[in-house]
């Protein structure tokens, strides 16, 4: 029984990283098995080992342990180009040269995690794609798909309804996309289940169908509800005291933390110093379904 903690490696992990890693770890854990780690440092530009070391130092603050051996993205690039490869034999791969802007306005959607690319690319003629390939854009690598949704049997969301599109395989700079990289890993480590934010529940859908294309096997999927500061929005910087390193600053230490993060899973056990202080009560059903709110001492005007 293998569980994941996927993060990218492009700042530091806040507290609702971290909950999402303990509550992978928990399940892990508690199921028999255990947690490995995956840097997903696909965005190269933005992602650095400085960030990727201070992840992994919260991460054993709060006596999240993994194995120590580490796949990177970055270092796999071949093989996922590989695997696109494959696809395109099978006539699976078209080349879209459609912008972010053009594909929202096509779709007339404010916010680009709603888009569902339109299939604009999809059947041009040699003379449209000449013309695109002469104005000097290069094309991205879209999966050709017929299939509308799949419905992801999610150990805490429930049954949900995630829609498939012509997504992204390789972007137009010639790095391979997150659904294709996860998919591929997920797969590679042997990974059975995957703990996440909930705002990755929209993907899984695209997710679940490449591994039907590539003849893998679905993994069993828990979406955590978001974390969110004092004006409900999506947890940021701006809220406050957010990671292991800020909170130190204001007196709050590791085991603190971890206490909070225990009651916001449902677990009553006040004597909490380590994560596997809490392998003994912690419940997968006990789990609050909605988002949780930063306590109020982390508040930034508390500062
Ligand atoms: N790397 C992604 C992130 O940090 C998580 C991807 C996943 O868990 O599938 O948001």
């Amino acid at each position: 029984m293998i569980g994941r903690f996927a993060p990218s490696p492009t700042g530091p992990l806040h507290v609702g990283n971290l909950r999402t890693a303990l509550i992978a770890w928990l399940m892990a854990r508690t199921a028999g098995g255990h947690m490995i780690v995956r840097i997903e440092d696909l965005d190269r530009a933005n992602s650095n080992e400085l960030n990727e070391r201070r992840q992994l130092d919260a991460l054993a603050a709060l006596g999240i342990d993994h194995p120590p051996v580490l796949v990177r993205q970055s270092e796999r690039f071949d093989h996922y180009r590989d695997v696109i490869a494959d696809l395109r034999t099978r006539d699976l791969v078209y080349e879209c040269f459609c912008s972010r802007r053009e594909i929202r306005e096509a779709v007339n959607a404010p916010h680009e995690h709603e888009v569902q690319y339109p299939g604009t690319c999809r059947e041009l003629t040699a003379r449209q794609r000449s013309e695109r390939i002469d104005s000097g854009r290069p094309p991205a690598l879209r999966l050709r798909t017929d299939t509308v949704a799949y419905v992801v049997d999610d150990v805490i969301a429930g049954a949900t309804t995630s829609p498939v599109d012509d997504f992204v395989l390789q972007r137009n700079d010639g790095v391979p996309a997150y659904n294709l990289a996860v998919v591929v890993d997920d797969t590679e480590q042997g990974v059975d289940q995957v703990v996440r934010g909930n705002d990755l529940l929209s993907s899984t859908g695209r997710q679940m169908h490449l591994q039907t294309l590539l003849g893998y096997r679905t993994p069993q999927y828990a979406h955590v509800p978001l974390v969110v500061g004092h004006d409900g929005e999506r947890l940021a910087k701006r809220h406050g005291a957010v990671t292991l390193d800020d909170l130190a600053t204001i007196g709050i230490a590791p085991n603190d933390v971890l206490r909070e993060l225990a009651i916001s899973l449902g677990v009553e056990n006040h004597n909490v110093e380590r994560a596997a202080d809490l392998l003994d009560t912690f419940r997968v059903s006990a789990l609050p379904r909605t988002p949780w709110m930063i306590p109020n001492q982390w508040r930034h005007d508390a500062l």
